[in-house]
């Protein structure tokens, strides 16, 4: 997870093996995100070795984002290389030099997945929008369409 994943985060899925690197928890102090310290117990440190920090400067350079990505951006996709694992963010630079090396990548809506999301039907007839499911729309008989609520 970069550091942009945990902003505002309350908690890591209970089934996530959640990892950040020494660059991140840094970072986290830096801004004095307070929840930091909720969040730590939930999270692993650990660190990429630098032959996977190369791998990911070299895709960096050939992708043209190696401006856009700070060290610790690196160390993240590095990290998650080696492990193996998805790389939680929504750092559009991180998302698509993930892309490149063939790591998958998480955006931030995740945080739809630790609170529970909400969602409108919407009537596909007369666009009226109810908080309750029905099977089709009481006013028209339309069928309705699952919205996210915002
Ligand atoms: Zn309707």
């Amino acid at each position: 997870m970069d550091t942009s994943a945990l902003f505002g985060l309350e908690q890591v899925p209970a089934d996530w093996e959640a990892f950040v690197t020494e660059g991140v928890l840094a970072e986290l102090e830096k801004y004095g995100d307070r929840r930091a310290e909720n969040l730590l117990p939930m999270l692993k440190v650990s660190q990429a070795t630098s032959a996977s920090i190369s791998k990911v400067r070299d895709a960096a350079r050939s992708t043209g984002d190696s401006v856009r990505l700070s060290p610790v951006d690196v160390e993240v996709l590095a990290l998650a290389l080696e492990l193996g694992a998805k790389v939680v963010t929504d750092d559009y630079s991180i998302q698509n030099l993930a892309t490149v090396l063939n790591v998958e990548y998480l955006p931030r809506s995740m945080k739809g997945i630790t609170k529970v999301v909400r969602w409108n039907y919407l009537c596909t007839g007369c666009g009226k929008v109810f908080r309750e499911h029905h099977p089709d729309c009481p006013i028209c008989g339309s069928p309705l369409r699952t919205t996210r609520k915002r």
